[in-house]
């Protein structure tokens, strides 16, 4: 396995679990976008136009969630739903134009009055759409329990098969980094009471933000989005609309201490579905999980691990076949 991100982890956690002898190779464990993302496992609020085929593959994968997370132990598992909420008229068209999707695809969403649900926000919405089928995980902990459980090593080892799970760094394969800032917020005096339950996206004038509490207190805000290379440096700009929107959607984040402000790379393929499956006969791609390595990751534990065993995965591969687009099997330096 190359690659210590949440995607190399699980695999190699559920092959290692099927009596598949795997060594993780990883000279930079801790760097990739595994540590910074915020952990959404939101098949209905990521569901997008044109992306039918990711979004039964992430239905797929949340439904093995409980099962995952149980084995983990406590990893944060949280499933309290997604609120959707939108501030001006062309907030409301764009929320109204997500919901007929939803609708169309038979996803299960309602109108929500926002201050009903989280009086904390603020009065100035519009409307607001509960998705409560969308559920969430620290994925801190979800990697400090892999590793617990998967030792992984500085050195290059010798292999039959060859799994690449480098993310936006796998060689070879049509993956491009997509930059990403995150924040991290502590109440300044800890009151013990959640600010928020569910996570929450809001529409504010156009701008995107999401607020996803966890159960300790923390809340992360996120995300900006943008093409930068492999830089990971965290931007004034990022930072300052990152606030400004989270604090005008939840005003008392204005009171909170900001512990951590970090960027990672979202490793994007050009149709924004992960690559899935044999290279060549020693080699097997499980990257391009771009926004949704968190949420695929027990999918594609289970799928790649089939592949390794023989076995007829138990969801069709054919749209995440690396083949899609031109793909060398080189494997990584
Ligand atoms: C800001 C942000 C927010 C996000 N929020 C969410 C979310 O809410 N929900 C969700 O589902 N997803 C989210 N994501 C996406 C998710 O983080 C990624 O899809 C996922 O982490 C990809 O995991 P990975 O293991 O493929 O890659 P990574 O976590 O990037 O790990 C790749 C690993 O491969 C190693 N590597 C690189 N080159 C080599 C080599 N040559 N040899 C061996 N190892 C190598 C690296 O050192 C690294 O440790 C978010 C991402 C970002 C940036």
């Amino acid at each position: 396995m190359h690659g210590a991100g949440i995607i190399g982890l699980s695999i190699a956690w559920r092959a290692l679990s099927r009596g598949l002898d795997v060594t993780v190779y990883d000279p930079d464990p801790g760097r990739g976008a595994s540590n910074v993302a915020a952990g959404m496992l939101a098949p209905v609020a990521e569901a997008y136009f044109g992306e039918a085929s990711l979004l039964q593959l992430s239905l797929a994968s949340l439904s093995r969630w409980p099962a995952f997370a149980a084995g983990l132990g406590d990893v944060g598992y949280r499933t309290d739903g997604t609120l959707l909420v939108a501030r001006t008229g062309d907030d409301l068209r764009e929320l109204v134009r997500l919901r007929q999707l939803y609708t169309d695809w038979r996803l299960p969403a309602h109108k929500a009055d926002p201050r009903e649900l989280e009086p904390g926000l603020t009065p100035r919405l519009r409307a607001g759409l509960l998705m409560p089928g969308d559920h969430q995980v620290d994925p801190r902990r979800v990697l400090a329990a892999l590793r617990e459980r998967v030792p992984v090593t500085g050195q290059l080892p010798d292999a039959d098969v060859t799994v690449l799970a480098g993310g936006c760094w796998t060689p070879g394969m049509p993956v491009r980094p997509v930059h990403g800032e995150v924040l991290r917020l502590r109440p300044a005096e800890r009151s013990g009471k959640p600010t928020i339950r569910h996570v929450v996206r809001g529409f504010l004038d156009g701008k995107h933000v999401y607020v996803v509490p966890r159960s300790d207190g923390e809340v992360v805000v996120g995300a900006t989005s943008a093409e930068r290379g492999f830089s990971t440096a965290v931007t004034a700009e990022g930072v300052r609309d990152l606030l400004d929107t989270a604090i005008e959607l939840l005003p008392e984040l204005g009171e909170f201490e900001l512990t951590e402000a970090r960027a990672g790379l979202r490793p994007g393929t050009p149709d924004n579905a992960p690559l899935l499956g044999w290279l060549d006969e020693k080699t097997i791609a499980a990257t391009g999980h771009y926004r949704h390595g968190v949420l695929l990751a027990p999918i594609t534990a289970e799928v790649i691990t089939a592949l390794l065993l023989d076995q007829e995965p138990a969801v069709d591969l054919a749209p995440f076949a690396p083949g899609r687009f031109e793909c060398r099997s080189s494997l990584m330096d």
